[in-house]
């Protein structure tokens, strides 16, 4: 199965794609993830990468195109896309390379969450830099305040969740990713919009009915 989650930064996408990797079996391949690799490891990528992330624009195409559809390669044709693509090039790249290889996407999916929820979340989100797990001060705190569940150690906040850059970051889903599920549109693939204002499982519980219905 091949998927893209769709949605503005904290709409839910990496919390629901930990979910759906384990239940169907797929590899996660969140962009903002790699990159944030690329920058822990010193890499000449997470060189360039720094600055664009830190002021909440993004990094440029060629960047991001390269990277991603060498991740999708290995990825054997099980993969849920995260954060990728975020621009009309990114997207005109990915069908290029899956046309290439004589694939397609199985279904594209759109969490859909207004401006001032999604504020609150970024800004209370707490990370996990071992095992990438996200959790949420108030809606999805951690068995012990500021510990990843998982035993790897203290949860962190990112800089970039910090109150100026998200707003920046949101305006740069409006000004440039928005469009992205505009270009499927005209493309007349069908996407799958999903109410991420709700409670996680339920979103969950919304999601994994799509994706059963299409293995049907
Ligand atoms: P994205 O990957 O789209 O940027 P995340 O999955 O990291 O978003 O979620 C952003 C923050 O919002 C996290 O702190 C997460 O715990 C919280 N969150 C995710 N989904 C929901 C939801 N349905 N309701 C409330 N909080 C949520
Ligand atoms: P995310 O983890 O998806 O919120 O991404 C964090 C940051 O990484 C973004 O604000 C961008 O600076 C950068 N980034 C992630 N994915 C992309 C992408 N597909 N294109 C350009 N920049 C990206």
């Amino acid at each position: 199965m091949r998927l893209i989650l769709c949605g503005p930064p904290g709409a839910g996408k990496g919390t629901q794609c930990k979910r759906i990797v384990d239940k169907y079996a797929l590899t996660h391949l969140s962009s903002g993830d790699i990159l944030r690799a690329e920058r822990a490891g010193g890499t000449e990528l997470g060189r360039k990468a720094q600055s664009y992330m830190d002021s909440g624009g993004l990094v440029p195409d060629d960047v991001i195109i390269g990277m991603m559809i060498g991740a999708i390669q290995k990825a054997a044709g099980r993969y849920v896309l995260d954060g990728f693509p975020r621009t009309l090039p990114q997207a005109e790249g990915l069908d290029k390379a899956l046309q290439e290889a004589g694939e397609k996407v199985d279904a594209i999916l759109n969490l859909l969450v207004d401006d001032p929820v999604i504020e609150n979340r970024l800004t209370g989100r707490r990370s996990c830099p071992q095992c990438g797990r996200v959790y949420h001060i108030e809606n999805l705190p951690p068995k012990v305040e500021g510990q990843c569940d998982q035993g790897c150690g203290r949860l962190v906040q990112r800089d970039d969740d910090k109150p100026d850059v998200v707003r920046n970051r949101l305006k740069t889903y409006h000004e440039q990713t928005e469009a992205v599920v505009g270009f499927y549109k005209a493309k007349g693939r069908s996407i799958i919009n999903v109410d991420a204002d709700r409670d996680i499982d339920e979103v969950t519980s919304a999601i994994f009915d799509e994706l059963d219905a299409i293995k049907r």
